[in-house]
């Protein structure tokens, strides 16, 4: 794992102990100018793992942009060894279109590996594979709920693989959800070519959240202390449970929510998730918890059809009675508590008595 090779990206060698801002050609514009992908290069003076941030591979999911820009310039970050490389904005053309999607309509996250001659998603997706996922041994791809959707800050890591569950549990959030990921996605081809890699889920597009921050920067910083990369230890959340399954909660009625959860909560089996009202008020349902569970992601947008999915239910491996014991269980540290932060910046959508 600890690297003392040569590091070179995009044809520029990166010597240890020095940091570099590189603009990385991935690919043309219309007019026939480069399209470059922003970089930046820390490398400690000893040799250690080189592990890669990377966001807005969905050109609309904001959070993890801000994540690696308050880890770039936020407190310091002192590298003892290793490096660290920074790309804050993969999808440069989604970005500059607040979309998900390349100009072309693919999922650049679909397109990996890539390819040197096929579609403008996969030559995008080789250049980034080859100049960032190849001379890594570890990787952390920060993304959100899609468009109308938030998510509770949670791992998606393929636990399987011991690298992939190393990253996971050292992270440190609340839940980690185990899933291989989808075909083609940054993250399931990099664990394929021997990058661990993990996904933080958090959040919603075009912004950047204040709860996600934290979560995400102190998660990074995490990794980098289980991985000796800084100094100090990893700092554990209250709880941490693996969850192998998940269910959508759908609307009944098409008409207006209340919502009566949110994101993170612990809820039980029965218990009222939100109130679906017709305009006129004539018609009514309350759509109630099947099973005992957390909840992972909602619905921001209050307006509903029959059939569209409200709220996202993590089956946790431990009962919600126990975790909630171990909320309890922290001392005084409610306001540390990730989940409590997040709880308290999430302002469209109001708890209900
Ligand atoms: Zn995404």
């Amino acid at each position: 794992m600890a690297r003392s090779r040569q590091l070179k990206i995009g044809g520029v060698v990166i010597p240890p102990g020095e940091t570099r801002d590189l603009r990385l050609k991935v690919s043309e514009s219309y007019t026939g100018d480069a399209v470059v992908l922003p970089v930046r290069v820390i490398r400690a003076a000893r040799p250690g793992p080189n592990l890669f941030l990377a966001a807005a591979v969905h050109g609309d999911e904001l959070n993890g942009t801000g994540i690696i820009r308050e880890l770039m310039f936020g407190d310091p970050l002192p590298l003892r060894k290793g490096t660290l490389i920074c790309v804050p904005v993969v999808n440069v053309f989604g970005f500059e279109s607040h979309t998900r999607y390349l100009p072309d309509r693919r999922d650049l996250n679909r397109s990996f590996p890539g390819s040197e001659r096929g579609s403008l998603a996969g030559r995008i997706a080789r250049v980034i594979f080859r100049e960032i996922v190849a001379p890594c041994d570890f990787g952390i791809d920060f993304h959100t709920a899609a468009v109308r959707h938030t998510n509770f800050p949670n791992i998606r890591a393929d636990l399987a693989r011991p690298g992939v569950r190393r990253l996971a549990e050292a992270f440190g959030c609340e839940m980690i959800v185990s899933s291989q990921g989808p075909k083609g996605s940054l993250r399931r081809s990099a664990c394929e070519r021997g990058c661990p890699t993990v996904v933080l889920e958090a959040g919603e597009v075009w912004k950047v959240e204040p709860g996600v921050l934290d979560v995400g920067t102190r998660g990074v910083r995490n990794v980098l202390a289980d991985l000796g990369m800084v100094a100090g230890k990893p700092e554990k959340p209250a709880y941490q449970v693996t969850v192998r399954k998940t269910m959508w909660v759908r609307a009944e009625l098409g008409g207006l929510l209340r919502f009566h959860v949110s994101p993170g909560d612990l809820i039980e089996r029965g218990q009222p998730i939100a109130t679906n009202i017709s305009v006129f008020g004539d018609a009514r349902s309350v759509l109630t918890a099947p099973v005992d569970g957390i909840v992972l992601g909602m619905l921001t947008l209050p307006a509903v059809k029959p059939g569209e999915p409200v709220c996202h239910l993590a089956l946790p491996d431990r009962r919600p009675a126990a975790l909630r014991r171990a909320l309890a269980g922290r001392r005084a540290g409610a306001d540390d508590h990730p989940a409590t932060k997040i709880s308290k910046a999430r302002t469209t959508m109001r708890r209900l008595p």
